[in-house]
């Protein structure tokens, strides 16, 4: 589409990890019985008077700094009207024109450039129930409603539309993600909807400085779908601008079976919600001192911790790049290091054998059952010339199925490499008069022959003679 340039927006719900509610005392643990963690604050009975829970507030601080922001010693929540069955009170308890973060950053790598995705805004609010639809219960369309989840702390992200491509939100939602998580304020886990993202998208003439009439995507549940339900919709929507018509402003649900966007609703007005201050809580006041303490309790953030690796360790900034795409798989990294492994051969472990392996199991870095402990003694196993790189993979692999300690390992299958001069050089020997014709077809210059010879005795010793050592004593008889 030479002709037109993206342009996308993205707002990104993550729930918090306080252990009760925004508003009032209910466990937000996931997956509990529908309905048992419910009181009247967050069923909206009347009279049920909201209380902000402190934490949730801490958290947000914590995100908003990960993220750029400037946190607001001045915000206030509000009521957001609309009506929607999960939604008992008829309005959600949000943030409007205040909110607690806002004017934050994040910085991409794209095609090797430096790209910033400006934060608008990062405000509070509480999440609605959920629906089931169920299909014919009672002789018609029928939905069941789940209130646990109703009044969880969310933070809604908010970025400005600097976002120029599918590929490009989809790398800003995983380094977003990754921030997050390193932040600990929440799981960000889209398949249980811990992390949600509408996706606002519009075209406009190449150059142009003017935004086009965009559309909103709902209903993308993996960084898959926000990447496909875009690139979908710029095609669509080019083809409408292509033939001379106009987009409508509207919401539109990504159908991940089809691979298409259906319209939901439209948007005419911008805000019909009535937004109204929520005369039950006062002003949020923070003082710089409570900032603060907060931002001490901030760990390393990807982009630091990327750039220790790569200045302190040595490592590529490629390595250092996958290390940290995921806080577990660092943490476990250095804690290979805390046994003082060396870095770049750490490194090449966790990225290869590791992460391949847990892959292939379909398994997380923290179900692993090779210890950081034991991962640096196999590396020393090899490093000390013990035993062979090949070995070291095969060991790795029992390791793997058995938890078991490579040393131990190593002792118990024999596999130890023979460095022993007397031993190998019996095998030498036995090889040597195996093998006359290769004997003198090295001497009359065949190269080959030499490796040949250098085949039989690690074949001899089932792969465990130090190669360096045969090639040595080969060459000496020779
Ligand atoms: P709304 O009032 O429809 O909620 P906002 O101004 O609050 O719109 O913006 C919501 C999101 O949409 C933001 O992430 C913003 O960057 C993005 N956005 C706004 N206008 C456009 C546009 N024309 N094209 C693409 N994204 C947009
Ligand atoms: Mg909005
Ligand atoms: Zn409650």
């Amino acid at each position: 589409m030479p002709e037109w340039e993206t342009v996308i927006g993205l707002e990104i719900h993550v729930a918090l990890l306080t252990k009760s509610k925004l508003f009032c005392g209910c466990s937000t643990e996931y997956g509990a019985l529908p309905n048992t963690q419910t009181c009247p604050v967050c069923l909206g009975h009347p009279g049920g008077l909201p209380v902000l829970n402190e934490q949730a507030v801490e958290y947000s601080i914590k995100a908003g700094l990960a993220l750029n922001c400037k946190i607001n010693f001045n915000s206030k929540f509000d009521r957001k009207q609309y009506f929607y069955p999960d939604m008992a009170k008829n309005y959600q308890i949000s943030q409007d024109d205040q909110p607690l973060c806002s004017q934050g950053h994040v910085d991409l790598e794209v095609e090797g450039k430096k790209k910033r995705i400006r934060i608008a805004r990062a405000h509070l609010e509480e999440d609605a129930g959920k629906l089931t639809h169920e299909g014919d219960l009672v002789g018609a369309p029928s939905s069941l409603v789940d209130f646990n989840r109703c009044g969880v702390p969310l933070l809604e992200i908010v970025t400005e539309p600097d976002i120029s491509s599918p590929a490009e939100a989809r790398l800003f939602l995983n380094k977003l993600w990754n921030i997050i998580r390193y932040t600990g304020v929440s799981d960000c886990k889209m398949e249980e909807g811990s992390m949600r993202c509408d996706a606002n998208i519009s075209l406009r003439p190449q150059g142009s400085s003017e935004l086009g009439t965009k559309t909103e995507l709902k209903n993308l549940n993996s960084f898959r779908a926000v990447e496909r339900g875009l690139a979908y919709e710029a095609q669509r929507q080019a083809q409408i601008l292509a033939a001379g018509e106009r987009v409508l402003q509207e919401t539109r649900l990504w159908d991940v079976e089809a691979g298409v966007t259906r319209g939901m609703r439209t948007k005419e007005g911008a805000h019909d919600y009535r937004y109204f201050p929520e005369p039950n809580l006062p002003p949020l006041k923070l003082d710089a001192s409570w900032i603060e303490r907060v931002r001490q309790t901030m760990p390393e953030l990807p982009d630091a911790r990327e750039e220790r690796f790569i200045c302190e360790l040595g490592l590529s900034s490629y390595d250092a790049g996958v290390l940290v795409a995921a806080r577990e798989v660092a943490n476990y990294f250095e804690e290979v290091l805390q046994h003082s492994a060396e870095a770049k051969a750490a490194a090449n472990w966790v990225m290869g054998e590791l992460l391949g392996r847990l892959r292939k199991d379909n398994l997380e870095i923290a179900d692993c059952p090779v210890s950081p402990r034991h991962l640096a003694k196999l590396l020393a196993l090899q490093e000390k010339g013990r035993i062979s790189s090949k070995m070291a993979k095969g060991v790795f692999e029992e390791m793997f199925n058995t938890g078991k300690d490579p040393e131990d390992i190593v002792k118990e299958k024999g596999l130890a490499q023979i460095t022993d001069v007397d031993a190998l050089e019996a095998v030498v020997e036995k090889v040597l008069s195996a093998h006359p014709q290769s004997v003198e077809d090295y001497k009359g210059g065949k190269d080959r022959a030499f490796g040949f010879l250098v085949g039989q005795v690690m074949k001899e010793t089932r792969g465990r003679a130090n190669p360096q050592l045969v090639t040595k004593l080969l060459r000496e008889r020779l």
